[in-house]
């Protein structure tokens, strides 16, 4: 079996959502799914989407699929608002008394928590954001919670796909999935998913949230294959890590934890710890962290003095289609 993965850089993101927007262009714009979002881009730390997602699921210390819980349509993942244009755009302007606003009360939904993030301003707040996708898991807990055997994993690339066919609609895979990342289609009654954008993968294109992004941050390729980013990120210089190993579902997709400048004393002198807790990272990727994080800054400092790097010329990504090693050209 051979394992398709990606790697992103949190390094190089910048929140601007254009990974999400090609996914749901392309995927996802039938009214069943208007909540539906196989690529997210979430501030962390922050409720995240669907709220609270990192709360139930996965599987137990002995291998045990974790029954879970499915989000709230209303307060998890929040319904899809409008917004009041007619209004505005026939208002008197110059008064500015009609703003821009939401017809109804929303209490959650995407983005809702974009920028927060945590700490005291301007000692050491600080954020970063984190792109989401289904991790097409080497042990996915969606696919073993499964009674009608609706879900399978593909021997060539790894990618996890639904039979919508055979799905019954139970949604035990959306309760079982710690990162809750099957939807439900609630038009069709089925499950839904990312499928790694199969159909372009096949012709040697690569997925559409990554072909797409303006930063340059993901990377896609095998996992076995030595000549390309993903191996050489994995396993190589070994600073691409998984989301929330403890899981115990083994994600093939993996991130290149954020560097950030150190936080402030109350005096406004740099402490020397960084912004963002070593901890925080820890608890999303794992006890890895620290080791990749000094690696990403030993080879910047590399590159600063002049010297070559493999790990910053691989992160930097100059030409594009380097960042892409699939079977076929991309
Ligand atoms: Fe299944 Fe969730 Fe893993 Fe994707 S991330 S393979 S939906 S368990």
């Amino acid at each position: 079996m051979r394992q398709i993965a990606m790697v992103l850089d949190l390094n190089k993101c910048l929140g601007c959502q254009t990974c999400t927007i090609a996914c749901k262009k392309l995927w996802n714009r039938d009214p069943g799914a208007a909540y539906t979002y196989w690529n997210s881009v979430e501030t962390a730390p922050g409720g995240g989407y669907p709220r609270r997602w990192q709360e139930t699921g996965g599987r137990t210390p002995r291998g045990d699929v974790c029954r879970g819980e499915i989000p709230d349509l209303e307060t998890d993942y929040g319904r899809a608002w409008s917004f009041n244009h007619r209004d505005v755009q026939h208002s008197d302007s110059r008064k500015g008394d009609v703003w821009l606003r939401p017809r109804e009360s929303p209490q959650w939904g995407p983005n809702w928590d974009e920028d927060h993030g945590a700490g005291h301003y301007p000692t050491d707040n600080h954020y970063f954001y984190l792109p989401r996708l289904c991790n097409h898991c080497t042990h996915p807990a969606c696919l073993d919670a499964c009674p009608r055997a609706a879900i399978a994993k593909r021997a060539q690339d790894g990618i996890v796909l639904v039979d919508q066919d055979r799905c019954h609609g139970y949604r035990f895979c959306v309760e079982a999935c710690p990162y809750k990342k099957v939807y439900f289609d609630t038009a069709r009654q089925v499950a839904n998913k990312c499928i790694f954008c199969l159909p372009r993968l096949e012709e040697g294109v690569a997925p559409a949230c990554a072909r797409q992004c303006p930063g340059r941050l993901r990377f896609v390729g095998f996992l076995d294959d030595e000549d390309g980013p993903i191996w050489k990120l994995v396993h190589r210089w070994k600073v691409a890590l998984p989301l929330h190993p403890e899981y115990g579902l083994e994600p093939n997709v993996f991130y290149v934890p954020p560097l950030s400048p150190p936080a402030l004393d109350a005096s406004g002198r740099p402490t020397g710890e960084p912004r963002i807790p070593t901890a925080l990272l820890e608890g999303y990727f794992g006890p890895r962290v620290r080791a990749a994080l000094s690696t990403v800054e030993d080879e910047r400092a590399r590159r600063r003095r002049g010297e070559p790097s493999e790990l910053m010329d691989l992160l930097i990504a100059y030409d594009w289609n380097e960042s892409f090693k699939l079977d076929a050209p991309s």
